[in-house]
């Protein structure tokens, strides 16, 4: 039967390309609004582009054995990808989670029989341990040297997104070649945020070969939306890094303001605000960094100088893993 697929793998990628029409014209934007939908892959988020290529390459380069187990450094979405292809390929999954992920990643990721491990783990401050409590946050986070010294104690394989080349190599062969054809070869300027920064770099680096002329803005959280140490609790944008104004040695390979024209700096709260005006413009149910992306690319829209170009905002996933958050638990 030619209409079937017959793997989660096959629903990868071809996301839609929507113009937001009700909400531009809301918004008094003078650009177009075009809205790459990532939720639409089938774990819901963009990352399953890069889990799936990464998986790919380390088969092929032969660092994964058959039932072997991966590891890998993740904010939930990359973890949760990894997730669903590792169960259907046969691989164990251990993860460790970065600080601030909200409560649906962890509940998701343990729903896949993932191990959420810490630094304890990895530095052997106490013996591993299957976690109980998932809502429970380490005092830290493991760097990555203990995560790779861990994997060297223990035979797995470490995946590392944030180093790992087919990350943004998903992109530059799938979401930019994708946006190119939804917008009949016209994209003016791309928005969006980073994590890893894979998918900014890898879409960005695609599209600025079709238009050298392409402006990237990329969008980071606000200096009063990180987690400190005095603000341990401030709600956060799950997912992202800032970029502009952190010193080079604390940014990994793909997280670099080389690959971008601007940045703009977003408050959590404005991704909130944003999140609710387009969830009753348009029914779009958006995850803070795809709120936080769109709040930007509404300003980059409203300038004079874009007047009818077309702006595309990648948002990277839907609410479903922010309703324990703040988020849309107010009105
Ligand atoms: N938004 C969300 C919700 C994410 O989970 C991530 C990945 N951590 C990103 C944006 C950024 O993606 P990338 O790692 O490709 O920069």
């Amino acid at each position: 039967m030619a209409g079937l697929v017959h793997s989660i793998e096959e629903l990868v990628g071809h996301t839609p390309l929507m113009e937001l029409d009700r909400f531009e014209r809301q918004q008094r934007c003078k650009a177009h609004l075009l809205a790459k939908l990532e939720y639409f892959n089938p774990t819901g988020s963009v990352k399953d582009r890069a889990a799936l290529s990464m998986l790919n390459a380390a088969e092929e380069a032969g660092w994964l054995q058959p039932g072997g187990t991966i590891v890998e450094q993740t904010s939930g979405n990359t973890g949760i990808g990894l997730a669903a292809f590792a169960a259907e390929r046969g691989y164990r999954l251990e993860v460790f989670l970065e600080r601030g992920a909200s409560l649906e990643r962890r509940l998701l990721l343990q729903a896949y029989g993932v191990r959420l491990l810490d630094y304890k783990d990895a530095t052997g401050e106490r013996p591993e341990t299957e976690r109980t409590h998932p809502w429970q946050e380490p005092e830290r986070e493991a760097t990555l040297e203990e995560i790779a010294a861990y994997c060297r104690r223990t035979g797995a394989y470490f995946n590392n997104q944030a180093a790992n080349p087919a990350n943004p190599e998903a992109h530059y062969r799938t979401t930019g070649p994708e946006i190119w054809q939804d917008t009949e070869e016209n994209v003016d300027v791309l928005v969006c945020m980073a994590g890893t920064g894979g998918t900014g770099f890898g879409t960005a680096r695609y599209l600025r070969e079709q238009n050298p002329a392409l402006k990237v803005v990329l969008v980071q959280p606000h200096p009063d939306s990180r987690l400190t140490a005095e603000h341990p609790d401030v709600p956060i944008i799950d997912g992202v890094l800032p970029v502009y104004g952190v010193p080079e040695n604390e940014l990994s390979d793909y997280l670099r303001p080389e690959w971008s024209d601007e940045c703009i700096n977003v408050r959590t709260g404005e991704a909130y605000e944003t999140a609710y005006a387009v969830l009753h413009a348009e029914g779009l149910f958006l995850g803070t960094s795809a709120a936080a992306a769109l709040y930007a690319a509404v300003q980059v829209s409203r300038r004079p100088e874009n007047q009818g170009k077309n702006v595309v905002v990648i948002l990277p996933d839907n609410g479903m893993k922010y309703l324990s958050t703040p988020m849309y638990r107010r009105r």
